[in-house]
């Protein structure tokens, strides 16, 4: 039997939010290791329902997450005061949604978690 040690999560390279969704996700996920796909402001670019640069190279990353690691779950996380995404919560959420049925689309077998990481306080799950 295959025994699932790991999970994804395509993220944003800002430092300050890296631990707190490490070790959410290890805890919500009930796995060791996440495997950590960053861009810049990551939400905008999963969201956009074109093609675009990002988008591919981070669905490749995701492949071989799965395909080597066995991950079956995956999170898209937006920010507080993010720099390559500087726009309010509201639209952040938004992307989140939008970004989280860009994944059903492509990898309908995972399971998707949508996460908005404040600065300070508790983590959300956006669905
Ligand atoms: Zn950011």
């Amino acid at each position: 039997m295959l025994n699932i040690e790991f999970a994804t999560v395509l993220h944003c390279i800002d430092g300050r939010v890296q631990l707190p969704v490490f070790y959410y996700l290890q805890e919500r996920f009930g796995v060791p290791y996440i495997d950590l796909i960053t861009e810049a402001g990551m939400v905008r670019h999963i969201a956009d329902p074109l093609e675009n640069p990002v988008k591919l190279a981070t669905f490749e990353s995701l492949k071989i997450s799965m395909d080597r690691h066995g991950s079956r779950q995956v999170a898209l996380v937006a920010h507080e005061d993010c720099a390559g995404n500087p726009t309010t919560q509201a639209i952040q959420e938004e992307q989140l949604r939008l970004g989280l049925h860009q994944l059903e689309r492509n990898f309908p077998g995972m399971e998707r978690l949508g996460i908005w990481c404040p600065l300070e306080g508790a983590i959300q799950e956006i669905l």
